[in-house]
């Protein structure tokens, strides 16, 4: 029985890693079974940072949509499809911006964040108006869940006060949405910081096997453990924090009294995440190897999305009356 609609997607801004994986995508995974469920690739939200990359944009949509794919969304369980095959988003973020005071969108924290970390000098409208775009994705599926982690908070806030807004002038239309939190701890990348492309310290689903164990090899561990016999400090090593987001940092007391060494550890993380890997790169390949099948997934994932969208825009036309 299903618990209602649900949408989430991703940005195409890079090749997705292992953080990705575990923090959004297997949570996926479990709730294609439960809800009526849409994922999207949001390539209109990546050109807010990568207008100067416009063919990379296109590049990683699919390799976004491939892992998405990969990773186990079914298309016969949920829509698959990309952004910008909808072009009624584009619509309603149109009409919503109408009902959205700029104080709104000046106090999204993310919004100063950015504007820092990319030293921007100005700020695009597009930039500013990602909250109401990502609004328009939500409502215009009428939504009840969207998954979550605890930075886009503050953006789903934002979608139901403009959902709000806009039907306390134009009618009950949007339904509330809830944010469904993911319970995950932030997966650490090779120089133990918090995983991420930007700091090119991540593990990618479409690394190969060799790829994973080379990356492994050069993962920060404890310093002053030099030899096996060494006495280690497991808390500040990236190798033993990244086993344990996975429930199989059981080296803890071998490390400590040095009956374990640095290069084990490694291999046994290799082993493990090439396991974990191995169905996903597979299932990546031959999606790879046959692209025409990706067409046809986001072709149908793009029409069951449209369906939806449409019938939503007719009846926001209606109550704005601009049918
Ligand atoms: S032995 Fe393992 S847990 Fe200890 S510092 Fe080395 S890699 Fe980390």
């Amino acid at each position: 029985m299903s618990k209602g609609r649900l949408l989430s997607g991703m940005q195409p801004t890079g090749m997705l890693h292992l953080g990705n994986l575990e923090g959004a995508l297997a949570n996926w995974v479990k709730l294609q079974d439960e809800y009526e469920a849409f994922f999207f690739v949001a390539n209109w939200h990546a050109l807010t940072t990568m207008l100067d990359r416009t063919e990379e944009i296109k590049r990683y949509t699919r390799a976004v949509a491939t892992d998405f794919l990969a990773a186990g969304l079914d298309p016969n369980k949920c829509a698959v499809f990309v952004q910008s095959d909808i072009k009624e988003h584009a619509e309603l973020h149109l009409l919503l911006s109408m009902a959205t005071p700029i104080g709104w969108l000046e106090r999204v924290p993310t919004f100063k964040e950015k504007q820092e970390q990319l030293h921007l000098e100005t700020v695009s409208y597009g930039l500013m108006g990602y909250p109401v775009l990502m609004s328009s994705d939500i409502l215009i599926y009428k939504a009840n869940a969207v998954p979550v982690g605890q930075d886009q908070l503050p953006h789903l806030e934002l979608t139901r006060e403009i959902g709000r807004r806009f039907n306390y002038i134009f009618g009950d239309i949007f339904p509330e949405c809830e944010g469904l939190m993911t319970e995950y701890a932030a997966m650490p990348g090779l120089d133990g910081r918090k995983m991420s492309k930007s700091y090119n310290n991540a593990i990618y689903i479409a690394d190969t096997a060799e790829e994973t164990e080379t990356k492994v090899r050069s993962m920060y561990t404890d310093p002053l453990k030099m030899r096996k016999t060494d006495p280690g400090h497991p808390a500040g090593c990236a190798v033993y924090n990244l086993l344990k987001t996975y429930g199989r940092a059981d080296m803890h007391e071998d490390c400590e009294a040095g009956r374990i060494g640095c290069v084990e550890c490694k291999k046994r993380l290799a082993a493990f995440l090439n396991d974990r890997l191995a169905p996903i790169r597979e299932r990546r390949m031959e999606l790879e190897q046959h692209p025409e099948k990706l067409d046809e997934i986001l072709a149908a994932g793009a029409e069951k999305a449209r369906k939806v969208a449409r019938a939503t825009m007719v009846e926001i036309r209606a109550a704005m009356h601009l049918d």
